[in-house]
């Protein structure tokens, strides 16, 4: 199958999960996961229409991403990696949202640049709903308190991420995270993978993060 195909078929995936789910979200939308992916597979995608895309790494989206946003300025970038504060200068430029705020350091970080240079992505933070330790994410029970002080340093807000254990099922973890937004006020859940990304509609993603199923089994990360 080729890129379009692929696309296609998740595209016509996610509309049949959100007609079988009881609550969607208001509109679920697909992030294409490009890390590792040659410029050309992302201008096959973008040349089918996406718009939405995702990165894992700062340096790597900054080599390719520029001039397709130049070519496409409509096309928008979601970091959903770790972020290393040295690079929060490089990713506020770049980025239109960064899904992976999971620490006050950072939340810091981002409000200096903010001020400095104006620029501030949407931000999600990141849950680490397993608690497992070697993920990133804010644990659970500190999650509250987070969102709060990036309230108080006037930071956009606006959603969870979270990547549930390989081996668990996801349910719960899309349960739970769907109920911590709720609580704090936040309206969008970024959940599900080309595995789960059905699962994660049933429990009310607004965007769902798909690699493999629409660029093929990548070689790294
Ligand atoms: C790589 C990655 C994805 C996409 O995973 P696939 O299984 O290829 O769909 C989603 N979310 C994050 C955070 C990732 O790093």
């Amino acid at each position: 199958m080729s890129i379009p195909d692929n696309l296609a078929a998740i595209l016509a995936r996610i509309a049949a999960a959100r007609k079988a789910a009881i609550r969607p979200a208001p509109q679920t939308r697909l992030i294409a996961v490009s890390k590792t992916v040659a410029e050309s597979g992302i201008r096959a995608a973008l040349a089918a229409g996406q718009r939405l895309f995702g990165e894992n790494r700062v340096q790597e989206a900054m080599a390719k991403f520029p001039p397709l946003k130049g070519e496409y300025p409509e096309a928008e970038l979601h970091l959903i990696g770790p972020l290393q504060t040295n690079k929060v200068k490089e990713a506020a430029a770049l980025f239109d949202t960064i899904q992976t705020l999971d620490r006050l350091k950072l939340a810091q970080a981002l409000a200096a640049e903010r001020d400095k240079s104006g620029k501030c992505p949407s931000l999600f933070v990141q849950v680490n709903t397993g608690e497992e330790p070697q993920k990133a994410g804010i644990l659970p029970k500190d999650a509250p308190a987070l969102i709060a002080q990036a309230r108080e340093l006037y930071l956009p807000v606006t959603g969870l991420m979270c990547i549930p254990p390989l081996e668990d099922d996801a349910a719960p973890h899309f349960a739970f995270l769907a109920k911590l937004a709720a609580d704090n006020g936040l309206t969008q859940l970024s959940m599900g993978m080309s595995s789960d990304f059905e699962l994660a509609i049933r429990f009310g993603a607004t965007h769902v993060r798909v690699g493999t199923a629409i660029f093929g089994a990548r070689e790294s990360h």
